[in-house]
């Protein structure tokens, strides 16, 4: 088993603003950030029935590589589901697909995924796409476990908790487990996206995270130049290598809110490994 508890929490200062970081990217070398918070509750529970683990989305999803790496620790065969894979991609594998892969991972692809089309039973575990599911909330529970006790030990007043969203469900659980307030932005769609997101994991919107307004609107996966020297600079000035997929959207919208009676805890979510390819395709957009 391997342990993937307290992450450490750094002190930091970017343009002229302190932050505190919690360094989820550093929780394990194979198994980290967000994805590996949301999926603890299947690295530590027994499951004796289980040999498969279904899964579908991007072919360059964070979850996706996350879930190999879980495959492997459990010893169960991983069969995902994507709707393409790009003949340069098979002929060049990188970052996530590449690892995945050679985590033994079983490329399925298909054109309309449904879950209905499978032929589920107690041998198989299925993992909705991003790792939105409740069994996210015991990992996730942990993590806000952790932040309370440096916030205690540190007797840290004016906490808010900031980290950028994808289907929403790590902030959402967050809010959930914490009395600090946990502030995000909409990186997957818009603002009215992520609220609908947060609503069919919660119904009291008093429960649900802050969303910030963003400074402009972002594509997801789409290349901006801004994005990718926010990003730099970030690993210039801080030593810490931030991820290129949502970072630069949460600390852009982040500095654009800061408000300096508060002490900002933003939370490193990992998602490293898919740095490579995103690097690369920067490189061949603008010719860096
Ligand atoms: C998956 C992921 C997110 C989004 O997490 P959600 O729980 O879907 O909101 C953010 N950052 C990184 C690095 C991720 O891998």
């Amino acid at each position: 088993m391997i342990n993937i508890k307290n992450s450490p929490i750094e002190k930091i200062s970017f343009q002229n603003k302190s932050f505190l970081i919690k360094r989820d990217d550093l929780l394990h070398k194979d198994f980290s950030g967000n994805k590996a918070r949301k999926f603890f509750y299947f690295l530590e529970k027994d499951f004796p029935k289980v040999t498969t683990l279904v899964s579908h989305g991007s072919n360059q999803s964070n979850a996706m590589y996350s879930l190999s790496v879980l495959c492997k620790l459990k010893n169960w065969d991983f069969i995902y589901y994507v709707n393409h894979v790009p003949s340069y991609l098979e002929d060049n594998p990188q970052g996530n697909y590449k690892y995945a892969l050679e985590n033994d991972m079983k490329l399925m692809t298909v054109d309309d995924f449904s879950k209905k089309d499978l032929d589920l039973d107690e041998t198989t575990l299925f993992i909705e796409e991003g790792g939105a599911l409740e069994e996210a909330s015991y990992g996730l529970n942990i993590l806000a476990d952790e932040i309370v006790e440096y916030k205690q030990n540190n007797n840290i007043k004016n906490l808010k908790i900031f980290l950028p969203s994808g289907t929403g469900t790590t902030s959402l659980f967050l809010q959930k487990f914490l009395n600090t307030e946990v502030m995000t932005c909409a990186c997957v769609g818009d603002e009215n996206y992520l609220k609908k997101q947060f609503l069919e994991l919660e119904e009291n919107e008093n429960k649900h995270p802050t969303i910030l307004e963003r400074k402009k609107k972002y594509h997801f996966g789409k290349l901006y130049k801004e994005n990718y020297l926010l990003w730099k600079e970030l690993k210039f000035h801080t030593k810490v290598e931030f991820d290129l997929l949502y970072d630069p959207v949460g600390w852009d919208t982040l500095l654009y809110n800061y408000d300096d009676r508060y002490t900002y805890l933003y939370i490193h979510q990992g998602g490293l490994i898919g740095n490579e390819s995103m690097l690369q395709r920067y490189i061949h957009k603008y010719q860096l």
